[in-house]
């Protein structure tokens, strides 16, 4: 698929407000957000918030029009879909530029953010043509049992800041192919890449107005409210396991139950056996703990090496880690830019103070410059401190020593998380069977833990949530199914 075409298109402008029954139009909220560029500090836009009555009208509006998008040919909806990929591509420069600069994103995590955004578009405009219904066997003489598989209505979709478009589009993508409306609420770090960006890109689709939605506001105004609503039929969210719990626990208790899908927090362990590659291990760990800062939800966590090769690992890991320039994110070659905000500077700044009082030995670390943290690398954490049991969400890792294979699956297992996951091993088929140890969602054998693919379902077990993303995972999460039956003869009842 090419991924450039002549651009003659005019930059979008005029993200201050919501998008809302198809207006671009300011929030009927007290308040306004500053949006602010996290490297210079700059404030790229500033957007009057919603209220109440806006989150109401989007779910109305969405809710309206989702009959007859629902009812529209296959061709129609994958139409759009397609336009859309078209629109991703010659919009591609600008789109990296708001990554970079509303979030914070190297150019590199940008341009990564950018592609998984258009494969997801690409995947999502064959959904329309994928969805199946069934006839079913049936012991009741004279009837006909059919399965039909209907969009689910409108889903609010609710994402976080770290990797803003994707976590929203891989949402409302889906959704939206399926013949649902979307209601989205982007991250207040994130009002433009996570959600009117987006709006936009559907809107020059030709996505019909008032299907897809986009609600900036006050979490104490509308968050709770976005689950409560009688309107949405699924809110999936993408965020901390605290918020996604909430979430869960909301929708169940709402007037009107509703399914919920969670994408949540991980702590996702690398684990080093004695057999492993140790330079392809060292390097597989910075790129997986350090792209973009650490602030993604399957970053590589923790590092856990063996006992016979631990040292050695260590010293090639340290080697690396301190190569990495960190930096200005507009710049090709910088590995570590900003983290998104203050508040979560001093977390880590926290984290990072109780590490080095309870004596871990630091092998890589330095002071920030504003929003940027050079990368820390602590040796001989123990699995059980909170170092290593915490999701650290910065440029910060701890290393672990495991005596042998065994001990380092458990290690792996031993957090509240099972999101991803990775071994390195020369042999394959101890790969295979270590994965098969470990309770996560996802696992690569030779490679870092961060990977997503279109087509693969994506997703964690325990604390990291309920539910897939990907390829077929997708028609299941954002469709239902109806049972109708036909009985073409009379059926005697026995009474
Ligand atoms: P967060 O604090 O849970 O926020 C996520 C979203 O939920 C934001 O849009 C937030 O809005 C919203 N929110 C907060 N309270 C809410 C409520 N009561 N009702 C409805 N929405 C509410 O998470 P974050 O700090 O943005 O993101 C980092 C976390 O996300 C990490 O734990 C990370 O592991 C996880 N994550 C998981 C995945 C995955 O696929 N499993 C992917 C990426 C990130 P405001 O921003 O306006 O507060
Ligand atoms: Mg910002």
């Amino acid at each position: 698929m090419k991924t450039s075409s002549p651009a003659t298109t005019a930059p979008y402008n005029g993200f201050d407000g919501q998008y809302i029954a198809g207006a671009w139009r300011p929030g009927r909220g007290a308040a306004a957000l500053a949006d602010r560029d996290p490297y210079t500090g700059e404030v790229l836009t500033q957007i009057t918030l919603a209220d109440r009555s806006d989150l109401d009208e989007a779910y109305a509006s969405s809710a309206a029009a989702q009959r007859a998008w629902a009812a529209s040919p296959p061709a129609e909806r994958a139409g759009v879909l397609r336009r859309v990929v078209v629109i991703l591509e010659s919009r591609r420069e600008e789109i990296i530029t708001w990554l970079v600069r509303e979030v914070g994103s190297t150019r590199l995590k940008a341009q990564l953010e950018w592609q998984t955004v258009h494969a997801q578009a690409v995947e999502a405009a064959s959904l329309p043509y994928r969805v199946e219904g069934r006839i079913l066997p049936i012991d009741i003489a004279g009837k006909e049992s059919r399965v039909y598989r209907r969009p689910v209505g409108v889903i609010a979709v609710i994402s976080p800041w770290n990797w803003p478009m994707t976590l929203s589009h891989r949402s409302v993508g889906p959704a939206l192919a399926l013949g649902n409306g979307v209601v989205l609420k982007p991250a207040d770090d994130t009002p433009v890449t996570g959600g009117l960006l987006i709006a936009r890109i559907y809107e020059e689709a030709g996505l019909p107005a008032g299907l897809f939605n986009v609600v900036v506001g006050a979490i104490e105004d509308i968050g709770d409210a976005m689950t409560l609503s009688d309107v949405p039929g699924l809110i999936s969210f993408t965020g901390s396991t605290k918020v996604g719990r909430h979430i869960g626990c909301l929708a169940t208790s709402a007037p009107m139950l509703k399914r919920v899908a969670l994408e949540l927090g991980g702590n996702s362990p690398l684990v080093v056996l004695d057999d492993a590659d140790l330079d392809l291990a060292a390097a597989a760990t910075v790129f997986g703990r350090f792209i973009h800062q650490g602030q993604i939800c399957m970053s590589v966590n923790r590092v856990i090496a063996v006992d016979s090769i631990y040292d050695a690992f260590a010293s090639k890991l340290a080697e690396r880690v301190r190569g990495l320039k960190c930096g200005d994110p507009r710049l090709q070659d910088t590995a570590i830019g900003p983290v998104i905000n203050r508040r979560q500077m001093d977390v880590l700044k926290k984290r990072i103070a109780a590490a080095r009082a309870a004596g871990f030995r630091e092998l890589a670390g330095g002071e920030p410059k504003e929003l940027v943290l050079p990368p820390h690398l602590f040796a001989d954490v123990p699995f059980d401190s909170d170092l290593a049991q915490s999701e650290l969400f910065g440029p910060v890792l701890p290393l672990i020593r495991a005596r042998d294979e065994d001990h380092a699956a458990q290690i792996a297992n031993g957090t509240e998380y099972g999101l991803s996951s990775a071994v390195f091993t020369r042999d394959e088929r101890r790969g295979l069977r270590f994965a098969e140890r470990l309770k996560v969602g996802m696992t690569h054998i030779n490679d870092m833990t961060v990977n997503a693919a279109a087509n693969a379902p994506f997703g964690g077990e325990k604390n990291s949530g309920l539910g897939r993303f990907g390829g077929d995972a997708n028609i299941h999460e954002f469709t239902t199914e109806h049972w109708v039956t036909v009985q073409h003869a009379a059926r005697p009842y026995p009474f």
